[in-house]
């Protein structure tokens, strides 16, 4: 970054120093991963200088012949990621983050007062299922099922809810929910009160290209998606659709809701897609939950309460409801320790949501710099560690250096 460092030391400063973060920390926030060197040199290109609005051979500007062939690319690269036997789908790349995926399905969908129906926010939803801060409770009416006492999703209960609300749409998916959804009985919910069925599966998309998580086709109308979780891509959002829907989705999200698309980050797209199309990445996947499995088993063992008592993919809440420290103090101690984790709501939450009672820990980041089973027991074991010497610094910097005598034989790919 020679011309950088010229141009703009302190731009230039701050990048070095979070490249340092992010190789000598350890990240388990389970919403973030390390993109390849490839994602990011395409991410980093000058197709960042590039205006194609529109889709590829239907463009409203000239020159767009090679950004073409690259949207092209992604887009059937992402469609054989997810597609599944007999049901055709289409993709949309352009969305520049999931937010601006789900708000483009809803555009091309509901009409300003109609029902919407989502997992509740402090139940491990995320703020555009119609979360009343967001423009998905302003704009439409938002109602929301909830998980149960064992913090699962009961399907009596969205079927209730559904059968009083009326909802025109349902939207499944989450940020903070570690089991898996059943979407065919979320289907035969919708098909009853003739909702149209959407699934967010923002968190879970690398594990459900490779057959980790139930994929929602051939169930789901619509499937949104970021592409930088579990997806290890660039940040940014994708759609998918039952192939009847393309246009009006494809309508909503240019002119709709967007301009130019971010031709550099579809480029970054489709590396990321081609890359998880290959066997490797499945054995990525496969490493995802197993260590997400140990640290869930180790803290378990440990002493501490996960919502719903585990986790079928990779991530896992520890539910801090019956201990001395809140989500907040325990993200703290733990930044102490060099470890990255975020504070998280939890079912039946009694603290404010800056507080909150939990905390989110993930696999995804961990896993792609190559850690295993071991490492994963090892770094449960430190938390629990952490979180006992929470007001003790000694404790923690104790902690810290062991973590970064561990991060540092284990180099992040990319950095
Ligand atoms: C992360 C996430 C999003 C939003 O993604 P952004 O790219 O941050 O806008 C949407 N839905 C769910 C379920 C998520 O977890």
């Amino acid at each position: 970054m020679s011309a950088l460092e010229a141009t703009d030391p302190d731009i230039f400063h701050i990048i070095q120093s979070e490249r340092r973060r992010q190789r000598e920390d350890l990240e388990l926030i389970a919403s973030e991963n390390y993109t390849s060197a490839a994602v990011m040199e395409a991410t980093g290109s000058v197709l960042t200088n590039k205006y194609a609005e529109g889709l590829p051979g239907k463009r409203y500007y000239g020159g767009c012949e090679e950004v073409d062939k690259i949207e092209e690319l992604a887009r059937s690269r992402a469609i054989q990621l997810f597609q599944v036997d007999g049901c055709e789908i289409g993709a949309n790349v352009q969305p520049h983050s999931g937010a601006q995926a789900n708000g483009a399905i809803y555009l091309a969908t509901l009409k300003p007062g109609d029902v919407l129906l989502g997992l509740d926010l402090s139940n491990g939803g995320h703020l555009t299922h119609g979360s009343s801060a967001n423009s998905s409770g302003k704009i439409y009416h938002a109602v929301h099922y909830r998980v149960d006492a064992s913090g699962r999703i009961d399907m009596d209960q969205v079927r209730e809810v559904a059968l009083r609300e009326r909802p025109k749409l349902i939207m499944t998916g989450a940020s903070a929910y570690p089991r898996f959804w059943d979407f065919a009985a979320f289907r035969s919910v919708a098909d009853e009160v003739g909702a149209i069925l959407v699934a967010d599966i923002a968190h879970v998309a690398g594990l459900v290209a490779t057959g980790h998580h139930p994929n929602p086709f051939p169930h789901a109308d619509y499937v949104s998606t970021t592409t930088h979780k579990t997806l290890r891509g660039p940040r940014g959002g994708l759609v998918l659709a039952k192939a009847d829907r393309m246009k009006g989705l494809n309508s909503a999200v240019f002119p709709g809701l967007q301009g130019g698309p971010l031709l550099h980050v579809i480029a970054g797209k489709a590396v990321a897609f081609g890359e998880a199309l290959r066997p490797s990445f499945k054995d990525y996947s496969a490493k995802v939950l197993e260590n997400a499995q140990v640290m869930a088993e180790t803290l378990m063992e440990q002493g501490f309460a996960l919502v719903s008592g585990g986790t079928d993919n990779h991530l896992m809440l520890l539910d801090f409801s019956e201990r001395p420290y809140s989500g907040k103090d325990a993200e703290e101690a733990l930044g102490k320790a060099g470890i990255t984790v975020n504070k998280n709501t939890v079912p039946n939450e009694k603290r404010s949501p800056f507080i909150t009672s939990g905390v989110r820990i993930g696999s995804p980041a961990m896993t792609t710099r190559g850690m295993g089973k071991a490492e994963a027991r090892q770094i449960a074991l430190w938390i629990t560690e952490a979180l006992e010497g929470w007001q003790k610094p000694e404790v923690l910097a104790s902690v810290r250096q062991r973590v970064q005598a561990l991060t540092a034989g284990f180099p992040v790919p990319g950095l």
